[in-house]
């Protein structure tokens, strides 16, 4: 029985055929074209190009629920009904719950009953995984990015203002790095904060120690609600060696509510793709 996972990234597609044993064969990457019906067109093919498989797994960089994708500030599309548009059953979750799903089953938490997995990308994005099952409630369980730690702070995408991911997020490292000169290379801010700590820049050393910090803070909090064995630290940023995934990995590693492991993600690029396979054959 082979299950097809696909991950709808913000710029790109990948797909790849997982096994009953969490094997990865056959994965294709993809970039995507701006157009959001461009990018659905792209999924149709993908997806029509495995008539064989039993099932098919979809991990969406947005807010799904009960199989329609409802809200996607990266990929443009809200309403999408993924099985109506493919004209198959899919099983769809948000990417970082997919992520969560294969880290804590395949990854970094393997063996660990609860393990809470947190993605540092654009936003901070999230899953919850206790005894290999997803943690869902109503839907969205894990959009850890929207706990609000600072009243009045930056206002969020999601309507409310001074969530997480504003303080401690991609968004929040490039705002920091823009405001320390002018983009002459067009560098995106975060590499150029990173830079510039890596040049010793006081100033940008202490803007990245208080990000950490924010970011200690609201891993805290969650642990002290969730009282996960292991912390599993996923998404570019963490990804990508250098000052911040070094800052963010040892402020996590100072927690009041969590002295169990706070590992780096292990599958890299391929965790969407096992994870949304995963989700589409729960054993
Ligand atoms: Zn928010």
């Amino acid at each position: 029985m082979t299950t097809l996972g696909v991950d709808l990234g913000a710029t790109h597609l990948r797909a790849g055929l997982v096994d009953r044993a969490g094997r990865l064969s056959g994965v294709t990457r993809q970039a995507l074209p701006p157009d959001p019906t461009a990018r659905l067109d792209a999924l149709r093919s993908v997806v029509a190009a495995h008539p064989e498989v039993s099932a098919v797994g979809l991990a969406v960089a947005g807010t799904v629920r009960d199989g329609v994708l409802t809200w996607s500030a990266n990929l443009g599309l809200s309403g999408v009904d993924f099985a109506a548009e493919l004209g198959r059953p899919v099983t769809v979750l948000n990417d970082a719950r997919a992520a969560g799903l294969a880290e804590a089953r395949l990854g970094a938490g393997t063996g660990a009953a609860t393990v809470l997995l947190v993605t540092v990308g654009t936003g901070l994005g999230g899953a919850v995984v206790t005894g290999g099952r997803l943690l869902e409630g109503a839907g969205h369980a894990g959009e850890v990015g929207h706990l609000v730690l600072e009243a009045g702070g930056p206002p969020c995408r999601c309507g409310n203002s001074g969530c997480w991911e504003q303080l401690a997020g991609g968004v929040a490292l490039n705002r920091t790095g823009a405001a320390l000169g002018p983009a002459g290379d067009g560098t995106p801010g975060a590499a150029r904060l990173a830079a510039a700590v890596v040049a010793g820049q006081p100033r940008a050393v202490a803007a990245l120690e208080q990000h950490a910090r924010q970011f200690a803070r609201g891993l805290d909090s969650l642990c002290a609600v969730l009282a996960p064995h292991t912390v599993v630290l996923g998404g570019g940023l963490i990804a990508r060696s250098g000052p911040i995934r070094d800052a963010y990995l040892a402020a996590a590693r100072t927690l009041r509510w969590h002295t169990g492991a706070v590992l780096p993600a292990q599958l890299g690029d391929d965790a969407g793709v096992l994870g949304a396979a995963l989700a589409a054959n729960p054993c």
